[in-house]
């Protein structure tokens, strides 16, 4: 209930996102007011271990000085300027030390070039841009349509919700967007293999469906390829053995451009710098965006390879201005943070640090497999999902009417801990700074949320 002045504004006036609003304006939420490591703490002083980061992002925690003290030096040096025609000094910096870091897998054309934008969903959205642009330039117009999958998510744009396979946020806004946007099979081995189907059997089949849809669309038409390494709104969904290898195969058959969307994996969430690193992905183009400045700053990137850069270089010289751009865009303050941050990485050896905790975080989520509300724990780094079933045995679903992930969600929120449920699949992606006592510490108080939970649903 709403008790006090805060909270009743809270409703009066702000519109929530991604919220059921007729609950939120009878119940109200939680009113965070400050952070403290991986902690957060309300308005009341409840102290929550938040063990999604936030929103899979808040990688350094929620107290980290160096980014507030690097926020605030640039903000008295040069609080704002765009880069339209211009460049200050932490966008360069900034995109130097990306193309430094780029993933670089076997014989991958390196990504050489960085469009600095200010959040996952506009870096992915500009990807798109790109892409048709790409190819008008290298007189292809007609390869146009852009292959998403199913479960996959890419940001809330009008184009990249299309590009995302999330149903719920299709319906009611009359999309997905025209014909350029398609989706290919869901790649979650748990839910869709068929019984005793290997892992590779499994990714082989996927990779047939794809390349059953690109030949009953028309290669010719076909631009690009979007995908998460492990998919995180689908609900942390770790890709069977060998399903990259076999779609790039298929992509490169086609002469279709792979997008590795880095926006959750990226920066040592997979124990890797970046998933695609973890998952042998050689990709022509890369979004990344959250752990990027930490959160502490709205800030993403779209890294493209020499070629593609060459044919933006070839029709600026025919055509004149490439006519996209953003006011935020490269925002020297958020350049600032992403560069302190990147350098925090470095000093603390970020992926070494998840290397060594993921071992922790598996065996205590692992533990879990004997609740019986568990049917799957999935994960890898520090990134997990632990799904829910109404029978172990056969893998049956809940009803989703029982709405049984935000039931676990409640229970977990009241004896202190965050994490997210995407229908009955609860997500783990803790901040990286986290330690194995922490790590213990999140294990346990999921057990009593999902102990509370299975105590409510047996009534
Ligand atoms: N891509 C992925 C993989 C994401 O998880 C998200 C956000 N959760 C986005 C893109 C969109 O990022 P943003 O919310 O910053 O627009």
């Amino acid at each position: 209930m709403r008790t006090n002045s805060a909270h009743q504004r809270d409703t009066r006036y702000l519109i929530h996102q991604q919220t059921n609003l007729d609950d939120y304006a009878r119940d109200g939420g939680v009113l965070m007011a400050r952070g403290d490591g991986v902690y957060v703490i309300d308005d009341r002083g409840n102290r929550y271990l938040e063990a999604m980061a936030g929103m899979w992002c808040a990688s350094l925690g929620f107290s980290e000085k160096r980014l507030a003290d690097a926020a605030y030096k640039q903000m008295l040096e040069l609080p704002y300027y765009h880069t339209f025609n211009r460049a200050h000094m932490p966008s360069i910096d900034l995109a130097e030390k990306l193309i430094e870091i780029a993933p670089k897998v076997g014989d991958a054309e390196p990504l050489a070039h960085v469009l600095l934008q200010c959040s996952g969903s506009e870096a992915n959205d500009t990807a798109i841009k790109l892409i048709w642009y790409y190819f008008n330039a290298i007189g292809r117009p007609q390869k146009k349509k852009i292959i998403g999958r199913q479960r996959g998510y890419h940001g809330n744009t009008v184009a990249t919700v299309s590009l995302s396979g999330q149903p719920h946020m299709h319906r009611d806004f009359d999309l997905p967007l025209g014909d350029r946007f398609l989706h290919t099979e869901n790649p979650h081995y748990y839910r869709y293999a068929e019984p005793g189907e290997s892992e590779e059997a499994f990714a082989e089949r996927l990779a047939q469906q794809l390349e059953a849809l690109i030949l009953a669309e028309g290669p010719d038409t076909i631009a690009a390829f979007f995908a998460e390494p492990v998919q995180g709104g689908g609900g942390a969904i770790t890709p069977p053995a060998t399903y990259f290898e076999r779609v790039q195969a298929i992509l490169k058959k086609y002469e279709i451009l792979f997008l590795v969307d880095e926006v959750i994996c990226g920066f040592g969430r997979t124990g890797n710098m970046w998933g695609a690193e973890t998952y042998g992905i050689k990709p022509d183009l890369l979004t990344c965006a959250k752990a990027l400045s930490a959160s502490y700053q709205p800030i993403s990137a779209l890294l493209v390879t020499d070629a593609i850069y060459e044919a933006m270089l070839s029709q600026s010289r025919k055509l004149g201005t490439f006519g996209h751009g953003f006011t935020y865009a490269g925002h020297p303050v958020a350049c600032a943070v992403a560069l302190e941050t990147l350098k925090i990485y470095e000093e603390d050896g970020i992926v070494e640090r998840v290397r060594d905790l993921a071992p922790r975080m598996k065996a205590g989520l692992e533990a879990l497999r004997d609740h019986p509300l568990v049917g799957d724990v999935r994960g890898v780094g520090l990134m997990y999902g632990v799904e829910l079933v109404a029978d172990k045995r056969t893998r049956l679903p809940f009803d989703p009417k029982l709405k049984v992930g935000q039931l676990v969600l409640a229970e977990c929120q009241k004896v202190g801990l965050i994490v997210r449920a995407i229908e009955d699949r609860i997500a783990f992606t803790p901040p990286l700074i986290i330690t194995e006592a922490q790590i213990d510490e999140m294990c346990g108080l999921f057990r009593r949320g999902l102990d509370a939970a299975w105590a409510g649903l047996r009534g």
